[in-house]
């Protein structure tokens, strides 16, 4: 199983500045692959990167745009993989598009990388580097201090290096033997999570996890250093003589005020990303780790996110990130995840009877089933229908692994008799009524901001 480590670097200024130089040269060799790859392709010819990167092989060490200024080819500075890279990776983004436009997903072409704007990073393959204990000997800035040993044993298959705001970061992606990236798990119960925001989740057992509250102080000074940047921003503008949008191409004189604030900003996005990694981390390991079928709502994220209103919210609580660290954990755990259809209606059915209250209105966060009494809370409701889809009848139409059978822990990935790390989409008979559920999905998350 392919496993990734991200270890910081304790970087030298000599390094770090290496590092910069060398994420500079593979955003400006993929944006050169990119605007060349667009150009054939207006010319009806058919781009291929490997050509491509050929054509760039030929003239990275001549031409006079990959010249310095005293005419000598500053690519020979920077190790190889760093520009050899970007030609694969836009091989990559060019299929993954075709991919998605035949299968009728939104597509997106690939984009040019803006410097300050898109990720600093560059590669390096396997045979470039080494790692001794808490060092990594890598090419052309030779040994750099690593907070951390490597935490799996196995085949090294790549790395990258990449900034996130005043730090450098190694990530290792190792080939890790499927026992010992084996989880061990705990119990082996079903649980539907109702993923939300007045509470990030809420399991079926009742139980309410919240975010962590570090996360809300940190938001609340991130609004306010935003606004201290914006304002330097303007003032900066203003000094230029410049009213509206800046017009491509036009750089802002340089101020050490602004530098400041915009590092600042940085520092800051940087620690609430790590909050919250921490914390998604925390709950989709244990969520696995006690569980052999979890149950969550497939929500239409990216639909979501196009609501203006609603995308900072759900963007804050992480969804597409407490999806995707499951489904990868389950399959270390094997532990099965279910996806509930996205018009499943689970917050108005009643979970003791069945009955569903489709009048049951946005901002009740509490209400009793008219049909048997039962009192619900809102989000414990949602989570108990889900996790009725993995156990009640609905779960043998739809070909679920048993849930009832016991699963010894330790079950391997894929070898389990509960087909563990699979993730199954559930259909749900009620239909896509005119899309009305996606938009109850998407309402019941704002309910509390209303
Ligand atoms: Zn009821």
């Amino acid at each position: 199983m392919l496993l990734a480590h991200r270890i910081r670097i304790d970087a030298t200024p000599d390094q770090a500045g290496y590092f910069a130089r060398a994420a500079g040269t593979a955003r400006r060799v993929w944006n050169w692959a990119l605007a060349e790859w667009n150009r054939q392709a207006a010319c009806g010819q058919r781009p291929n990167a490997m050509a491509l990167k050929k054509c760039f092989n030929a003239i990275k060490y001549s031409d006079p745009d990959w010249l310095d200024g005293d005419g000598n080819p500053w690519l020979r500075t920077i190790h190889r993989d760093a520009h050899a890279q970007p030609f694969a990776n836009l091989a990559r983004a060019w299929s993954r598009y075709f991919e998605q436009r035949r299968t009728g997903q939104p597509a997106h072409r690939p984009r040019f990388k803006k410097k300050g704007r898109s990720r600093e990073a560059f590669y390096l393959a396997n045979d470039k580097f080494r790692l001794d204990d808490m060092v990594a000997v890598l090419p052309k800035v030779g040994r750099v201090a690593l907070r951390e040993r490597l935490r799996w044993p196995g085949k090294i298959m790549g790395a990258s290096v990449s900034r996130e705001a005043d730090h450098w970061y190694l990530a290792v992606q190792v080939e890790v033997p499927d026992e010992v990236a084996r989880l061990a798990r705990t119990g082996n119960g079903i649980t539907g999570v109702d993923l939300g925001v007045s509470a990030a989740a809420t399991l079926s057992s009742g139980e309410k996890i919240h975010a962590p509250r570090p996360l809300a102080a940190a938001l609340r000074r991130l609004r306010i250093r935003s606004r201290r940047q914006s304002r330097k921003v303007e003032a900066a503008k203003k000094a230029a003589g410049i009213e509206g949008p800046i017009s491509r191409g036009t750089r802002l004189p340089v101020s050490k005020n602004r530098t400041c604030g915009a590092r600042a900003l940085a520092r800051l996005q940087s620690r609430i990303a790590r909050v919250r990694r921490d914390f998604t981390h925390k709950l989709t390991t244990r969520l696995c780790r006690e569980n052999h079928t979890v149950v969550i709502e497939d929500l239409n994220v990216s639909g979501m996110l196009a609501n203006g209103r609603l995308a900072r919210v759900i963007a804050d609580v992480g969804f597409y990130e407490i999806r995707r660290q499951l489904q990868y954990k389950a399959a270390r755990s094997g532990t099965s995840i279910v996806l509930a259809d996205r018009w499943y209606p689970s917050s108005k059915l009643c979970s003791a009877c069945g009955e569903k209250h489709a009048a049951l209105a946005l901002s009740e966060r509490t209400w009793t089933c008219a049909a048997c009494g039962a009192h619900h809370d809102r989000d414990v409701n949602a989570a108990k229908n889900l996790q009725r889809l993995a156990t009640g009848a609905h779960a043998a139409q739809t070909a679920l692994p048993e849930a009832s059978q016991a699963v010894t822990p330790c079950t391997v990935a894929g070898a389990g008799p509960a087909g563990g790390g699979e993730v199954t989409p559930v259909r749900h008979e009620h239909g896509h009524q005119d899309g009305s559920g996606q938009e109850e999905n998407g309402a019941h998350l704002c309910a509390q901001f209303r």
